[in-house]
């Protein structure tokens, strides 16, 4: 049963979305005399940053997802339900999802976001992007298995399309994945493919604005193209992508550049739900919310993470997990203060700064009042990582992984073990 027991009076939430923002909601609500209903389409939490480990082999999947019941265990206001939300009807207040419908008394929106290739079709069709684990599994797999093809590739125009590898974006996540890829490339499977000339391999970025790291300080995005340079990753900046045609990028100043792989990191829109909802839609396809994260004209709807606009004191909040965090816990705190019959407060935006990844000993970042490069940041994030990481488990799992891979120069996960959903035949 999708819906909720008729029979029990109190309350009911429903959240969409058990990523950061629809379960820390879900958790700031523990205790009230509410039910609770959470609903994803996947039955785990996935922790997004470190998406770029597991594409690039240094860490196995499962470290950074955990199952959604577990996390909820304790809770007894709280139950989940897999299924995939397909549409709101707001005007009866209830939910449609895959499976059956649901009312509400209240509606948290999270569910998040997606790779927004805009409006380049042949690049959707060609590339993938880095949002969810199935993405990181399939790139990891891809540049295993075109150094198995280059290795007995004869062609050299051939065998360098296949060992040219172009991610294409400069924000957080783009960086990170061309530092950890060149890594991956120069320090473990120069190793492993003693046959190939590492000479015809290349990690290229593409940027097509004037810096890498755009909400960094100007200093910060030079040492971060620096030091990915030095790591030999090609950052080609006002580098805007034209087309791709799963064999060649062409570039908007009319430059190709022959690869078999072209990793997209350019871009991320709201959840297409928020589409449907009809709440109108503002920067990356976000709805716009009131201060208090509620949708204008309905105070029973509030929308948190990714999916909502939200305007800072500098403008609209970035869509990065601390806001995430931030937000579901504001929504508990306001459905609270509705519940007990007080007004709902303003989100106030604690900015805790932002830092990125480059590679082994390199990070950088933008700390309340200090700008940072180098090892320390690099230490910073790497225990930030750890500690926001959920489960225990999968915390020694990832301080086992980094430990061998720090001590010994490797990246382990070198496997391409797949799923094969279509094994299991249904009778
Ligand atoms: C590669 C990468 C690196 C990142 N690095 C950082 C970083 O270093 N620091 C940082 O602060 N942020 C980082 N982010 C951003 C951060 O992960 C997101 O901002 C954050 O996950 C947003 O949280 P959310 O709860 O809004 O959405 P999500 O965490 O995406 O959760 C949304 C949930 O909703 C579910 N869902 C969506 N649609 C439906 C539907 N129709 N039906 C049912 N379920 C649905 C999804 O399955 C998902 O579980 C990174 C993101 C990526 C992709």
């Amino acid at each position: 049963m999708i819906g909720a027991d008729a029979t029990d009076k109190r309350p009911h939430i429903v959240i969409i979305g058990a990523g950061f923002a629809g379960l820390k909601a879900a958790k700031g609500l523990k205790g009230e005399k509410v039910k609770i209903t959470i609903l994803d389409r996947n039955n785990y939490h996935l922790f997004q940053p470190l998406l770029y480990q597991v594409a690039t082999a240094t860490i196995a999947p499962d470290t950074i997802v955990y199952p959604t019941r577990a996390l909820l265990r304790g809770q007894k206001n709280v139950r989940f339900r897999q299924t995939e939300v397909i549409d709101i009807d707001v005007s009866k207040q209830r939910v449609i999802t895959a499976d059956g419908e649901l009312s509400y008394q209240y509606l948290v929106i999270a569910p998040g976001s997606e790779t927004n290739f805009f409006s380049l079709s042949a690049l959707a069709e060609h590339s993938v992007g880095l949002k969810n684990i199935d993405q990181a599994i399939v790139i990891r797999n891809r540049v295993l298995d075109l150094f198995e093809l280059a290795a007995r590739e004869s062609d050299p125009a051939k065998r360098r399309g296949m060992l040219t590898f172009v991610v294409v974006g400069g924000g957080p996540a783009g960086v990170e994945l061309a530092g950890a890829l060149s890594e991956l490339i120069h320090t473990v499977l120069v190793k492993d493919y003693p046959e190939l000339n590492f000479v015809e391999t290349r990690v290229v970025l593409l940027e097509a604005g004037q810096g890498l790291l755009p909400a960094m300080p100007e200093k910060l995005q030079r040492d971060a193209a620096a030091a990915l340079r030095q790591k030999g990753v090609e950052v080609i900046l006002r580098g805007a992508v034209a087309d791709y045609d799963g064999e060649a990028v062409t570039l908007k100043n009319g430059e190709v550049l022959l690869c078999r792989t072209l990793l997209w990191a350019a871009g991320v829109r709201a959840s297409k739900l928020i589409e449907k909802l009809g709440f109108g839609t503002a920067g990356q396809k976000r709805a716009p919310v009131a201060s208090t994260l509620q949708v204008e004209g309905h105070p029973e709807i509030f929308i948190a993470g990714d999916a909502a606009h939200i305007e800072g004191k500098k403008g609209p909040l970035p869509m990065t997990a601390v806001v995430a965090l931030q937000s579901g816990s504001h929504v508990a705190r306001n459905i609270k203060h509705l519940l007990h019959g007080r007004k709902p407060e303003p989100f106030r935006f604690r900015d805790l700064g932002s830092m990125a990844m480059i590679g082994r000993h390199a990070a950088v970042g933008r700390l309340p009042g200090a700008n940072i490069r180098g090892f320390i940041p690099w230490l910073l994030l790497l225990a930030v990582h750890l500690l926001k990481l959920t489960g225990i488990r999968n915390r020694l799992s990832l301080l086992g992984n980094w430990l061998w891979g720090y001590l010994c120069n490797d990246k382990p996960v070198r496997t391409t073990i797949r799923g094969c959903d279509s094994c299991w035949k249904e009778e």
